[in-house]
């Protein structure tokens, strides 16, 4: 007889946005008039800009001629794109990253989720507490997260790192062993953003230990304050010990269009071995590349006119993260982020608990947000407001939360 991976059904039950789903439907079941303003789920609104849709245009009539038709491609992505991307977010930044170290993919969730493939089960993992839940689920399907613990919503092998306001919402390097840890900055909950002095910090332990640093810039394009790091590659001694993840999806809308990709610097050894080998291996094995045309369509964002074009996206959402963290601010709330990330994260009032302000919200204004306790421990007591809705959607649910709060 057949046996599961059991390891799944260590899983707690409820994913956090199933929950809220269920919270919402039941609202609006009791209030139908509702008009619910969803500044939840992290998905983007604005469309898909000129230089990318017309790009593949015509990279679908290409695929209808004998002599355009692209069957299985490079399952590490066209040479075009790979680039592209070298030149464009790598090279152009002073930063010595080269194409056959970057692999095209479907998402950064896949490869965030697929990266623990070609690291040893008996690495004791770290991750930021709170945390995007893909670090930490995928690592559990693997068996390399021990058991959960539904008191403490923890894992009994993970190492949790808190981020919280007296760190600024950085991790502090762990004093115990830590073989694979996950960064995400500009962060998703909390909108933080590390400095380049804490990234050299974890890059210097890394290399000293022998650690990964798993590296998520997915909200890169979202940094305002030009002394920030864009890529960990930035910081010296980084092409030793660390891994990074980029996605399309924040950059350029491409949430549904599916892009993204993940660079494994060729220095990067462990046991002897070579992590961009073991990757290249692994994708070539159960990977069979990007869609044609939607490679086209992401090179078009590194055109004169795509660059222009998916600025001017960032910056209206920039324009709403404003909006949102400045409202919250005039009544009271105390708010984070925002700044250099599209999330706004915001501590409940008077203590209350995450969920309840959640409700609070919900009930009252008829806005949507996120608790925070949905990501870890660390992140109860607020909530994530995302700022990647309509700008009236923005302004207008920021004067229906002054209203309740105010
Ligand atoms: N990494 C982080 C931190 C995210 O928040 C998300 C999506 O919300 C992703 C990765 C997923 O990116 P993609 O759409 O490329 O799979």
């Amino acid at each position: 007889m057949v046996h599961v991976n059991e390891n799944f059904c260590k899983l707690p039950g409820s994913y956090l946005f199933s929950e809220i789903g269920r919270r919402v439907a039941r609202f609006s079941g009791e209030h139908p008039e509702a008009e619910l303003i969803r500044l939840g789920i992290g998905d983007v609104t604005r469309p898909l800009v000129p230089a990318v849709v017309e790009a593949m245009e015509r990279a679908a009539a290409e695929m209808g001629t004998p002599e355009g038709f692209h069957g299985y491609g490079p399952e590490q992505g066209y040479d075009f794109l790979r680039q592209a991307i070298a030149r464009h977010d790598y090279q152009a930044r002073g930063v010595a990253v080269e194409a056959g170290e970057i692999f095209v993919s479907d998402g950064a969730k896949s490869d965030c989720g697929n990266m623990g493939d070609i690291f040893s089960l008996d690495n004791v993992v770290a991750v930021c507490d709170p945390v995007y839940p893909v670090y930490v689920d995928s690592n559990a399907m693997a068996g390399r997260a021990g058991e959960y613990d539904p008191a403490s919503g923890k894992w009994s092998r993970l190492v949790y790192l808190p981020c919280v306001k007296e760190n600024g919402f950085v991790p502090a390097i762990p004093e115990g062993r830590a073989d694979m840890v996950y960064l995400c900055f500009p962060n998703n909950p909390t909108g933080a953003m590390a400095t380049r002095a804490q990234l050299k910090a974890w890059v210097d332990w890394a290399n000293a230990n022998g650690s990964v640093l798993l590296y998520d810039s997915a909200y890169e394009a979202f940094i305002s304050q030009s002394e920030l790091p864009h890529s960990i590659f930035e910081i010296e001694g980084a092409r030793t010990c660390a891994i990074e993840f980029r996605s399309f999806s924040k950059t350029a809308g491409f949430t549904g269009t599916r892009c993204a990709y993940t660079v494994v610097p060729k220095e990067l050894v462990r046991d002897g071995v070579s992590l961009n080998s073991l990757w290249n291996r692994r994708q070539t094995t159960k990977f069979n590349g990007v869609p044609y045309v939607v490679q086209r369509g992401a090179q078009a964002v590194y055109t004169p006119a795509g660059q222009e074009q998916v600025r001017q996206t960032i910056a209206y959402y920039q324009r709403n993260a404003q909006v949102i963290r400045e409202g919250l601010a005039r009544v009271g709330l105390e708010v984070y982020g925002g700044v250099n990330a599209p999330y706004i994260w915001v501590a409940t009032p008077q203590g209350m608990g995450s969920w309840d302000f959640f409700d609070l919200l919900l009930r009252q204004a008829h806005v949507v947000t996120t608790p925070g306790a949905g990501f870890g421990p660390s992140g109860e007591g607020y909530i994530r407001v995302t700022a990647f809705g309509r700008a009236e959607q923005a302004a207008q649910a920021v004067e229906r939360i002054q209203s309740v709060l105010g």
